[in-house]
């Protein structure tokens, strides 16, 4: 028997096979489409799947489970994803369609929630019962696991650190409000800080070192740059790593889990993230003056999707 790991991303779906330690045994994939109807999408997945388990010498009767990480977020028990704004799905009865191609128990949850699963039982915090596994790249996902499981909220709502109001009628976020922590503590927000510090600064590592063209400021050219010792570099790096510490440090604040996990693109910066993060966060949790969760990298990478989708039960 092996379970059927399915994450879902803007381009590309890619599908897995994990075997009972957790490991990937063999993977898949197929390009996003999102000019076909809803029920053809679900088809082409199943075909994959079907076709991943074949080239593995088994059949679909051999799946135990199918778990799907989506961006978005869906119902555990009806199986009906309630928005999933890449793939075009609002209100969509997921499981139900699915079952007509494959009848086997399918279980979704939000990608950055899967994640922190995979992270909590087969990566960095495994062995513990509660973390919270914050995603940073373009936006800002999470996670959090209570009691081993994940805890997505009483309307599958919760768990969106991202969209949590950092700085009242601060910068504009694409969900319409202003001020969320993603538009601080993102690779996004990273770059835009260091576009606004060089306009008044061309002399500054960050952009020279992209030919003076800001559209090619990465947050590694920001970290790059800083770690060269550049002045200009430095300051939005310190302000940076300032918001992260107090975004972590109102994650312990409400939560206290045992250990928070930092993973997604910016936490390829390793060392260089997450040694000052450390270091400044206590400042901002309130009872400070004993021990505190660690903060780790997550050490699974983009594999943590399908991992993670493989142990939804
Ligand atoms: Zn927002």
């Amino acid at each position: 028997m092996v379970k059927v790991g399915i994450d879902v991303g803007g381009t590309g779906i890619k599908i897995g096979l994990v075997d009972r330690q957790n490991r990937i045994i063999r993977e898949n994939a197929i390009h996003t489409r999102t000019d076909i109807p809803f029920e053809e999408q679900l088809k082409h997945m199943a075909d994959c799947v079907t076709a991943t388990v074949k080239a593995e010498g088994l059949s679909t009767d051999d799946i135990e489970t199918i778990g799907v990480g989506i961006p978005g977020i869906a119902s555990a028990k009806t199986g009906e994803i309630i928005k999933c704004t890449n793939m075009g799905w609002n209100h969509v009865p997921f499981r139900s369609v699915f079952n007509r191609y494959i009848d086997k128990p399918v279980l979704i949850d939000n990608d950055a929630n899967v994640a922190a699963l995979a992270e909590s039982v087969a990566g960095v915090s495994a062995g513990t019962s509660s973390s919270v596994f914050i995603t940073i790249g373009t936006g800002i996902g999470s996670g959090i696991i209570l009691n081993g499981r994940i805890w997505s909220g009483a309307h599958h709502i919760g768990g969106e650190l991202g969209h949590v109001i950092f700085d009242l009628g601060g910068v504009p976020c694409t969900c319409g409000n202003r001020g969320c922590l993603e538009r601080y503590c993102s690779a996004t927000a990273l770059i835009r800080m260091a576009r606004e510090a060089v306009s008044d600064h061309p002399e500054s590592l960050i952009i020279q070192s992209v030919s003076m063209d800001p559209a090619r400021i990465e947050a590694k050219t920001v970290f790059d740059a800083a770690q060269a010792g550049d002045r200009i570099a430095l300051e939005v790096y310190h302000h940076y790593i300032d918001c992260l510490a107090q975004a972590i440090g109102s994650v312990i604040n409400l939560l206290d889990p045992e250990v928070i996990v930092i993973g997604g693109g910016v936490s390829k910066a390793g060392s260089f993230l997450l040694d000052p993060v450390t270091r400044e966060y206590p400042q901002y949790v309130l009872f400070n003056d004993q021990p505190l969760p660690p903060v780790k990298l997550a050490v699974l990478g983009p594999e943590a999707g399908i991992i993670g989708a493989a142990m939804l039960s």
